[in-house]
């Protein structure tokens, strides 16, 4: 803005984020409220009056990799002083004490419900000069905070931050009470809290204003939601007639919790997508006692029996977890038994992280050596690389309805004169790929499949469809034409 014939430069946020869709979420809200009072985002952190870093601590590997992005900041830090450097989500949560010793040039350490409080932390640091913490968000911290929490910062999310304006994450739940051993979230993230559906509601309305036409409902255990009498079911009756609202998604679900009125409802209401991801992380009953996870292989496999009886067409997907404490090559082989029978959609496949801080960590020993890991986690992986690719291939010669995220990644390293390619998922979250116009990006498209691979549906536009939604271009690009729009997919 000029003053007295000067341009004052906007500062600049440069904001990594790591980890899971919750953090995704949580970084957009930063966003938003830090342009409220005058950020632009910058790409690099040369350029940056503010560097954050929203980390996650599920996996070691996240957190070195956060360190190790600390580490090479302490040059900055010296050269430029005014620099304020940030570390926010879980890992600030839980190690303070080692964030200071190991990176003492960083300014701010902020939790998970306190990001709300960002400006303001920001200028302490800069007026003061001093490290400015505030974690106060803790499994002995009131209810009435924590809910204030929800309160505080979801109006500011920035749409900007989204990976398109079409489809958005809505938080309807934070935290967790179900402490399996392996998992740090209970401890970071807090205990478990749904929000009003009322204010469910309204955020779902804002966004279905602002041109979203597909949200995801966030929660660690999101078909454990409960507030008061609202259950899940009831919440997506709720919002199932918001105006605009097309697609309405939900994860992650805990198997123990997935009750038939939820089913039910994913059955009878139209605009709620036919896809479960629900992770059973192991397929041996000793491991999954070991992980208090609360259910037996058995109670999973009838489970899944319920949701395909229940929702006819239903994709469902899964996590696994390799090399946990005492895992056998015998118990190793169950989890390959249940992958190779039970026809996931595709499985996320972990190997074991020790975390300090959860009962896994101190009640056994990690005694699955790395290199057993690794091979464990690339036998799975084949299992259900080849179970994923049986599931696509039964698509070849059905037609899909798909809404069009935008370029696919690889649409950049075509040949210039080939067709654009774009992609898109299915109401069951397949990934299928086509060639079209760019700017069908946020249209509900038929594609007939002709080909698939593991991770992957390819497919054309149904004659007609093209030239209807080339009609309501505005502007129609041409074959071969680049325009620029984020890569997606
Ligand atoms: S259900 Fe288990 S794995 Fe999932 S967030 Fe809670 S403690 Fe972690």
């Amino acid at each position: 803005m000029p003053i007295s014939g000067k341009i004052i430069p906007m500062p600049k946020l440069y904001l990594e984020t790591v980890g899971c869709q919750m953090n995704v979420l949580d970084s957009e809200l930063v966003v938003g409220s830090l342009r409220r009072h005058g950020y632009e985002l910058t790409e690099t952190t040369d350029d940056a009056d503010v560097i954050f870093f929203n980390t996650c601590s599920v996996r070691q590997h996240a957190e070195d990799k956060i360190y190790s992005a600390l580490g090479r900041l302490r040059n900055h830090k010296n050269k430029f002083p005014d620099a304020i450097i940030g570390v926010l989500g879980c890992m600030a949560q839980k190690d303070q004490d080692l964030i200071k010793k190991r990176a003492p040039h960083v300014d701010i350490i902020c939790g998970t419900g306190q990001l709300a409080q960002l400006p303001t932390l920001i200028k302490d640091a800069r007026d003061t000069g001093a490290l400015q913490i505030a974690l106060s968000l803790d499994r002995t911290e009131s209810r009435h905070e924590v809910e204030r929490s929800f309160e505080s910062y979801d109006p500011m999310r920035d749409p900007s931050m989204r990976p398109n304006r079409f489809q958005a994450y809505v938080r309807i739940m934070i935290g967790c009470d179900k402490f399996c051993t392996y998992c740090i979230v209970p401890s970071v993230r807090g205990p478990e809290q749904s929000r009003h559906p009322e204010q469910i509601a309204a955020e779902v309305r804002q966004l279905a204003d602002e041109g979203v036409k597909e949200i995801t409902l966030l929660g660690q255990t999101v078909n454990s939601y409960h507030h008061g009498s609202s259950r899940l079911s009831d919440l997506l009756a709720r919002i199932h007639d918001t105006a605009g609202i097309e697609r309405i998604k939900f994860i992650t679900n805990f198997p123990k919790d997935m009750t038939d009125d939820l089913l039910q409802a994913v059955r009878d209401l139209p605009k709620v997508c036919p896809y479960l991801h629900v992770p059973a992380q192991s397929g041996c009953n000793e491991i999954l006692k070991r992980m208090k996870r609360m259910y037996t292989v058995e109670f999973y496999r009838d489970m899944l029996s319920r949701c395909r009886e229940i929702v006819p067409d239903v994709a469902i997907s899964s996590d696994f977890i390799v090399g946990f404490c005492g895992e056998t090559e015998e118990s190793f082989a169950k989890t390959c038994d249940l992958v190779g029978e039970a026809k996931f959609k595709n499985s996320f496949i972990f190997k074991y992280s020790p975390r300090p801080g959860t009962r896994g960590h101190e009640l056994y020993d990690d005694d699955v050596p790395e290199e057993v890991k690794k091979r464990r986690n690339n036998d799975l992986l084949a299992i259900q690389n080849a179970a994923s690719l049986q599931d696509h291939r039964r698509y070849i010669g059905q037609r899909v309805e798909v809404l069009v995220e935008g370029p696919s990644k690889n649409a950049w390293k075509l040949d210039a004169n080939g067709p654009l390619q774009l992609t898109g998922r299915t109401r069951t979250d397949h990934i299928v790929v086509f060639d079209g116009n760019p700017r069908l990006a946020g249209q509900t498209m038929e594609i007939d499949i002709d080909d698939a691979t593991s991770f992957t549906l390819y497919g054309k536009v149904v004659t007609g469809e093209q030239i209807a939604v080339g009609e309501c271009c505005e502007m129609p690009v041409e074959i071969g034409e680049r325009i620029a729009l984020p890569l997606i997919g």
